[in-house]
C-alpha cells in the first residue's frame, strides 16, 4: 500500500491545474484537486472568456454603423449591459460545469476548499481542516491583480476582478495601465458607449510589442477614446457625482468607475512554501526548472504563479508537459521562446515571434516588409482605419523570424502564420504560397519588396 493519500495534490482549478490533474489522471494517477473560488480559474471565469464575449459586444457598434456605407439602415441601436452580463455569467457557468465535468469523468477528485502546504508531502484543507499526504503537489495557484500605484483613493478603484460583477454600464470610466488588461477593457468600455479615458505613465501603450504597432494602436485609440499618455494618477476622492480621479498634472477626471490594470502579482500568500522550502524570486513568482520542478523535488508549479509568459495556452501547455514527463513517461517541456499571441483591442493585434527591435539585435541585418493599408470593407463603410502588417526577414537565413499584425481578426490571422512561423518558414515559402483572393491576410504573402533593410544596431 502506498504511503501517500495521493499520488498528486494539485492546488488551483485554473487552465493549467485542470489539464495536469486531468492528463496525470489519464495516466492512472489518484490525482486530488483543491480549488477555493471557481473551477475554471482567471481565464474561463474572470478573463479570457467573459472578456472576449464583451469585445464581442462592443464590436457590434462598429458593425451597425459600416453596415450604413452597404445600404443597411439602421435605427439607433440601444445597449443592455443586464442582458449581456446575465447571458456572459451563464456561459461562465456553463463552462465551469464542463470543467467540473471533466474533472469528475477523469476520475479527479475535487475539494472545494482552500489548501495549504505543510510540508514537501502534506497539504491541509482549510475548510473540513483534513489532512492529506501526496507524494507529489503541483502548485497552479495563478495571480491576482494589484490595486496600484499607491495613490490616496486608490481603494475606491476595482480591478480586472470586480469589472464582471459592475450592474451597469459605467457612463465614464477611467482605465489606468498600458498593458493587455487595459488596452482590451478601455476598448470594451468605449464601444459599449462609456465616456472613456485611458490613462497610461509611459509614452507608448504595450511595451514590449513592435514600436509601429504601438503607434498604430494609439492611433486608433486616440480616435475612440481620451488616451493620455506620460501621466500618473496622483490621487481618487469620492465626490457626490462620481469619483474625482487627479493626475501628476494637476488636471481631474470626473468618472463612474477608475478601473486599473497595472499589472498581476502571483498568488503566494498564505500557500505555505516557507514550511515547503520553496523561497519566491523578486516578482513573487516560485522559480522552477525547464520541467516546472522547483528547487523542492516533490513539489511543481505552473501557470501564473511561476511568471514565465503568463498566458492561458502556455499554462496548459506547462500542465500539460508536467503530466507527461511526470506520469507519462515522456519527458517534455515547453519552448517559451516562440509564442503567438493577440490583444483583443479593436482593431486587433497579433503576433509572432520579434519585434523589430529585437530582430535586429539578434539578428543583424533584417528586412522589413511592410504592408498598411485601408481594408476593403472600408471602402464603402467610409471608416478611417487602416492595417498595419509587418513581416520581419533575417536576411542571412531568409527565416520569417518575426509577423506583426495590427487590424481586425489579427487574431485569428496570426494563429495560423503561427503555425508556419514555429516551422521555421522562409520568406521563400510566403512568397510561394498562393493568396486567397480577396483578403486583407494576402498582403502576408503578396509584399515583394523589402521596405527597408535594416543592418546591424550600430553599423549605420
Ligand atoms: P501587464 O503587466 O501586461 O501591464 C501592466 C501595465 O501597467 C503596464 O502598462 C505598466 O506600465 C503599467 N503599470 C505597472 N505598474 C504601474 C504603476 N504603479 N503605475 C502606473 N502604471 C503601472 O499587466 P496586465 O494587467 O495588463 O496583464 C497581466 C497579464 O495578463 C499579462 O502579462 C498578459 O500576459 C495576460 N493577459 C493576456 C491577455 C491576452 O492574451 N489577450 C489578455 C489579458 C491579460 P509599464 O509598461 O510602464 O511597465
Amino acid at each position: 500500500m502506498s504511503a501517500y493519500d495521493v499520488d498528486l495534490f494539485v492546488i488551483g482549478g485554473g487552465s493549467g491545474g485542470v489539464r495536469a490533474a486531468r492528463i496525470a489522471a489519464g495516466y492512472g494517477a489518484r490525482v486530488m484537486l483543491a480549488e477555493e473560488y471557481r473551477v475554471g480559474g482567471t481565464c474561463v471565469i474572470r478573463g479570457c472568456v467573459p472578456k472576449k464575449l464583451m469585445v464581442y459586444a462592443g464590436r457590434f457598434a462598429d458593425e451597425f454603423e459600416d453596415a450604413a456605407g452597404f445600404g443597411w439602415t439602421v435605427e439607433r441601436p440601444r445597449f443592455d449591459w443586464s442582458v449581456l452580463k446575465r447571458r456572459r455569467d451563464a456561459e461562465v457557468a456553463r463552462l465551469e460545469g464542463i470543467y467540473d465535468t471533466n474533472l469528475m469523468r477523469a476520475g479527479v477528485d475535487v475539494v472545494p476548499e482552500r489548501a495549504v502546504i505543510e510540508d514537501p508531502h502534506t497539504i491541509r484543507l482549510l475548510g473540513s481542516d483534513r489532512v492529506v499526504r501526496a507524494e507529489r503537489i503541483l502548485i497552479a495557484v495563478g495571480a491576482h491583480p494589484v490595486k496600484e500605484p499607491a495613490v490616496p483613493g486608490i481603494e475606491l478603484a476595482i480591478t480586472s476582478n470586480e469589472v464582471f460583477e459592475l450592474e451597469s454600464l459605467p457612463a465614464r470610466i477611467l482605465v489606468i495601465g498600458g498593458g493587455y488588461i487595459a488596452v482590451e477593457f478601455a476598448g470594451v468600455f468605449a464601444a459599449l458607449g462609456s465616456r472613456t479615458t485611458l490613462l497610461h505613465r509611459g509614452d507608448r501603450l504595450l511595451r514590449g510589442f513592435d514600436d509601429e504597432v504601438r503607434d498604430a494602436l494609439a492611433e486608433a485609440y486616440g480616435q475612440r477614446m481620451d488616451l493620455r499618455l506620460g501621466r500618473t494618477l496622483a490621487q481618487i476622492d469620492r465626490h457626490a457625482d462620481g469619483l474625482c480621479a487627479r493626475l501628476d498634472d494637476g488636471s481631474e477626471i470626473l468618472v463612474d468607475q477608475v478601473l486599473v490594470a497595472t499589472g498581476r502579482r502571483p498568488n503566494v500568500a498564505g500557500l505555505g512554501l516557507d514550511q515547503a522550502g520553496i523561497e519566491t524570486d523578486a516578482a513573487g513568482a516560485i522559480p522552477v526548472d525547464a520541467y516546472s520542478q522547483t528547487r523542492v523535488p516533490s513539489i511543481y508549479a505552473v501557470g501564473d504563479v511561476t511568471n514565465r509568459a503568463n498566458l492561458t495556452p502556455v499554462a496548459i501547455r506547462e500542465g500539460h508537459a508536467f503530466a507527461d514527463t511526470v506520469y507519462g513517461g515522456k519527458p517534455s517541456c515547453v519552448d517559451h521562446r516562440l509564442i503567438p499571441t493577440a490583444v483583443f483591442s479593436t482593431p486587433e493585434i497579433g503576433i509572432v515571434g520579434h519585434t523589430e527591435a529585437t530582430a535586429r539585435e539578434i539578428y543583424g541585418t533584417i528586412d522589413v516588409y511592410k504592408a498598411r493599408f485601408r481594408p476593403m470593407k472600408a471602402t464603402l463603410s467610409g471608416r478611417e482605419e487602416r492595417i498595419l502588417m509587418k513581416v520581419l526577414v533575417d536576411c542571412a537565413s531568409d527565416r520569417v523570424v518575426g509577423v506583426h499584425i495590427f487590424g481586425h481578426d489579427a487574431g485569428e490571422v496570426i494563429q495560423a502564420v503561427g503555425i508556419a512561423v514555429t516551422m521555421g518558414a522562409t520568406k521563400a515559402d510566403f512568397d510561394r504560397t498562393i493568396a486567397v483572393h480577396p483578403t486583407a491576410a494576402e498582403e502576408l504573402v503578396t509584399m515583394r519588396v523589402p521596405e527597408v533593410t535594416k543592418h546591424p544596431v550600430g553599423s549605420g
